[in-house]
C-alpha cells in the first residue's frame, strides 16, 4: 500500500494567482488574469487544469494508475484552500488536504480556523523563507494553536532551501530568507506544543543535520522523504541511501512519511521517486513492517480516514 504525504494541488485558483502576480509585475490590467493564465499553463507546457473538479479526477485517475492509495493535496498558494477542500469533499477515502498560509496576513489566523474548522483540512503549511515570518514570532504561534484545537492536525514546516520552480520559470521574484526555515526553531514550537505533529519536508532540505537534532528531542516530529532530494549535492559525498540510514537511525521508521512533492499534469504522479525510495529502503534491509510504516501505515495513523 502506497500513501504519498507531500503533492500539490496546482488547481485553476493556484494559476490564476500566479497570473495576478505576474500583471502586477508588469503593470498590465488584472482584466488579463484568464488570458494570462493560459499563458502560463502554454509557457510552461503543463495541463490546463480545466476545473477543480476536473483536476480532482485527474489526480484519483492517476494515483488508480500508479496503485496508490491516498495522497495529501498542498493549496500552494495562500487563499487556496476552497480548491483542496473541494477536490477533498470529492473524493474524501483519497485526498488529505492542507493549505499554505502565510502568517504575516492580517486575516492568517482568522484563515487558518476557516481552513481547519470549515472545510476539514488536516495541515497548515509553513514558508518562513517565502513569507519572512520567523517561527519564534507570535503571528506563528498563534497559527499553531488553531492547530492544536482540533486534533489530527498537522503542522508542516518548510525548513532549508527553498525554490519554487513555477516562480523561477515564470520570472517571478522569489526573495526568500533561507536562515528563517530551520529545523532547531521548529523544536522550539514543537516542544511548546507536544499533541500537535510536525512535518518537516525533505529531512530538512540542506539541514538535515538539525533537522535530525530537532526530531530526536521533539516526538512531534516528522520527515517526509519527498522530492529528488537534490540538497544532498550541497555534502559532498551524500547520497539518499546515506539520509535515509541516519533518519532511521535517529527518528526511527515510524516518523518517515514517504512523499514524492508531484505537482503538475501531464507529468503527473512520480513513479520515478518512489521506485528509488522504495529501492534504497529495500537495500537498507529495514523490515517489510518498517518498510510499510514509511510507505503508508503513518500517513494512515497521522491521517485516519474520515
Ligand atoms: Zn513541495
Amino acid at each position: 500500500m502506497i500513501n504519498d504525504a507531500h503533492c500539490h494541488f496546482f488547481s485553476p485558483q493556484f494559476f490564476r494567482a500566479l497570473a495576478r502576480q505576474q500583471l502586477a509585475m508588469r503593470a498590465a490590467p488584472s482584466a488579463l488574469v484568464a488570458a494570462s493564465a493560459s499563458e502560463i499553463y502554454r509557457e510552461l507546457q503543463w495541463d490546463d487544469p480545466v476545473a477543480t473538479e476536473t483536476l480532482a479526477d485527474r489526480w484519483v485517475a492517476d494515483l488508480d494508475r500508479h496503485g496508490v492509495n491516498r495522497t495529501v493535496l498542498i493549496a500552494s498558494v495562500p487563499g487556496d484552500e476552497s480548491s483542496v477542500a473541494e477536490a477533498v469533499a470529492r473524493h474524501p477515502s483519497r485526498f488529505v488536504g492542507f493549505f499554505m498560509l502565510d502568517p504575516s496576513a492580517a486575516d492568517a489566523s482568522d484563515r487558518a480556523r476557516r481552513a481547519i474548522h470549515d472545510l476539514g483540512l488536516r495541515g497548515v503549511c509553513l514558508f518562513p523563507a517565502m513569507h519572512h515570518v520567523a517561527l519564534t514570532d507570535e503571528r506563528v504561534k498563534r497559527i499553531v494553536e488553531r492547530a492544536a484545537e482540533q486534533p489530527g492536525v498537522i503542522v508542516f514546516v518548510h525548513c532549508g532551501v527553498l525554490t519554487v520552480g513555477v516562480r523561477r520559470k515564470l520570472g517571478l521574484p522569489s526573495h526568500f530568507n533561507l536562515r528563517l526555515g530551520n529545523p532547531l526553531q521548529v523544536a522550539h514550537l514543537a516542544l511548546a506544543f507536544p499533541k500537535v505533529p510536525f512535518i518537516i519536508p525533505h529531512f530538512g532540505a540542506g539541514l538535515l543535520r538539525e533537522a535530525l537534532m530537532a526530531a530526536d528531542t521533539c516526538a512531534n516530529i516528522h520527515f517526509d522523504t519527498s522530492s529528488s532530494n537534490s540538497w544532498t549535492r550541497y555534502t559532498p559525498g551524500l547520497t539518499l541511501d546515506a539520509v535515509f540510514k541516519a533518519a532511521l537511525a535517529v527518528v526511527g521508521p515510524s516518523r518517515l512519511l514517504f512523499g514524492t512533492d508531484s505537482s503538475f499534469f501531464p507529468r503527473g504522479w512520480q513513479k520515478g521517486i518512489y521506485d528509488a525510495q522504495r529501492g534504497i529502503v529495500e537495500q537498507t534491509g529495514v523490515s517489510a513492517a518498517d518498510a510499510s510504516l514509511i510507505f503508508g501505515g503513518n500517513f494512515d495513523r497521522l491521517f485516519p480516514a474520515r
